[in-house]
């Protein structure tokens, strides 16, 4: 394990039950905080809006699903997390392919679980600027706009934004799920929790007021309106 580091938070996205039950043993035994997810969408959602410290991706999920659309969500979304492909497809061009998608290494199986390991430590050194702050230092960008997701700090062009909570929290998620439509269920659940429908137009004043401090005085809008849907957060409406 690394030292002097807190809780590495590892998500696992591995179908075969043998398999990950294996990695989760081994990796929880290392150190390792595991959260496992065996379906594509459902890992997707946790790649995309949970925040890791490192991911392992297998390649071949259920319903005909490569774990590489999954690593390619993640970089659209602009997300630094590592990313380790852990899979039986072993030719060159699988290979090659996986790190041009946005993984940062790629492992064969069968593979020795001491490899994994190193690797994983190399991949989590890499991305920590220094020995201290390793995980200090997430960050999230799009354009000019910066978020700070430790000091909950947002900044556009260089400019400081003063965000309520909510209001970051509702930033974050846009972020993280930029350039997709984002419904109002979607927000309610994610952002404030609710599971149901509180019948206030709470999220559009919400919108509206985070609108106004992300992009009044700049030439490109981040937040659009998509009518009758939601919204949907990026540089192009
Ligand atoms: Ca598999």
């Amino acid at each position: 394990m690394l030292p002097n580091t807190p809780t590495v938070r590892l998500l696992l996205i591995e179908d075969e039950q043998d398999m990950a039950r294996y990695l989760r043993k081994g990796l929880e035994e290392a150190g390792y905080s595991v959260t496992h997810a065996n379906q594509a969408a459902h890992a997707q959602q946790l790649a995309l809006n949970e925040p890791w410290d490192v991911m392992i991706v297998d390649r071949m999920l259920p319903n005909e699903q490569d774990g590489l659309e999954i690593i390619k969500a993640v970089r659209q979304a602009a997300l630094q997390t590592p990313v380790l492909v852990l899979s039986a497809l072993a030719s060159l061009d699988d290979r090659v392919r996986g790190l041009r998608d946005g993984g940062d290494d790629y492992l064969t199986k069968p593979f020795a679980f001491p490899e994994l390991l190193a690797r994983l430590e190399a991949l989590i050194r890499r991305a920590a600027p220094s020995a201290n702050s390793s995980l200090d230092s997430r960050q999230l960008k799009l354009a000019d706009l910066t978020l700070d997701l430790l000091k909950r700090k947002a900044e556009r062009a260089g400019q400081p934004i003063t965000l309520q909570p909510r209001e970051f929290k509702l930033l974050e998620y846009l972020v993280r799920n930029q350039g997709q439509v984002v419904t109002r269920t979607m927000l309610l659940e994610s952002v404030w929790d609710f599971h149901f429908d509180p019948g206030t137009n709470v999220i559009d004043v919400q919108i509206s007021r985070l609108r106004n401090k992300i992009d009044k005085g700049h030439n490109t809008p981040l937040v659009h309106t998509v009518r009758g849907v939601g919204y949907r957060f990026g540089l192009d409406g």
